[in-house]
């Protein structure tokens, strides 16, 4: 297999030749952003709300990416060319760039831009709803969940729990509150309507989030957005997680207990079809 070419700094290079230094303060600090966005036969889903997201994010932690940001989008579409990848999730990372260590921004910032292909599997436009299991795990994430920074150790642990536990996800609770899962939003639905959790500093405004909720509209299933409570959230019809990479799929158990009747439910299936029939024409 040919080695895959990666994106660092406005060059398309050899993923062996592709160096960070090690004072960069991606590495130091966590201190950048990033993106990940589908592409389905070739082409972007939603590459405008990505970029749009991603400018936020560096507004957030005042971070100028320069004009090798408004470089990402060709950048992502020039990799999934040069690698054969079609179908893959293109991946954009932006730090604050070399500096020694120290707290305090360098005065001169040289951001780094990088961009990776990640080759997956296709969408079988007739597969069913995906049927997942989860755990609950308490949020312990900071109160700026509104910035995809590159930040996730909460998140990599609590993933880590749950598929210890032979669960797909952990979706977090502040408390008493449902927020969102580590990598996906969550939609909760008792009776005829679904409930998520607003998009405020609490949950990452997910691009997939956005797109099922002008599906619900188009679909009328009525849509509150406002958290549900744990209790809530188990005795639910249903649960649904969506996300760039997952997609939309139905958390059929939690912590071992079913949702619902323990399959993929009516408005799971409803929102999944119309998910497929959107990256279909994408
Ligand atoms: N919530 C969190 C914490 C995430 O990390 C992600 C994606 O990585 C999502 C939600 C889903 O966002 P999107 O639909 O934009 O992929």
């Amino acid at each position: 297999m040919p080695e895959p070419v990666v994106y660092l700094n406005g060059e398309f290079v050899p993923r062996s030749a592709a160096c960070l230094d090690i004072e960069d303060r991606g590495a130091l600090f966590a201190d950048g952003v990033y993106e990940v966005t589908r592409y389905y036969a070739g082409r972007p889903l939603a590459i405008d709300r990505h970029l749009k997201r991603l400018r936020l994010s560096l507004a957030a932690i005042q971070l100028d990416g320069g004009v090798l940001v408004e470089q990402l989008a060709d950048a992502g579409n020039e990799l999934v060319r040069r690698n054969g990848t079609p179908e893959a999730a293109v991946y954009w990372q932006v730090t604050r760039g070399p500096a020694p260590r120290m707290h305090v921004f360098p005065a001169q910032p040289r951001p780094t831009v990088l961009a990776i292909a990640y080759a997956v599997a296709p969408v079988d436009p007739h597969r069913p709803v995906p049927a997942l299991k989860a755990i609950l795990h308490e949020d312990q994430r900071w109160a700026n969940c509104c910035i995809k920074s590159l930040m996730l150790l909460p998140n990599v642990l609590a993933k880590n729990k749950a598929v210890a536990a032979g669960a797909h996800e952990a979706i977090f609770h502040r408390g008493d509150v449902i927020t969102e899962g580590t990598s996906t939003n969550t939609f909760v639905v008792r009776g005829d309507t679904m409930h998520t959790h607003p998009a405020n500093q609490w949950i990452l405004g997910g691009i997939t989030r956005q797109i099922v909720l002008e599906l619900a509209q188009q679909e009328g299933i009525p849509v509150i957005e406002e958290a549900v409570t744990v209790a809530q959230l188990r005795s639910a019809d249903e649960v649904i997680i969506t996300g760039s990479t997952t997609q939309v799929a139905a958390v059929t158990a939690v912590d071992g207990q079913a949702i619902g009747a323990g399959q993929p439910g009516p408005v799971a299936k409803r929102l999944h079809a119309a998910f497929l029939g959107l990256i279909s024409q994408c």
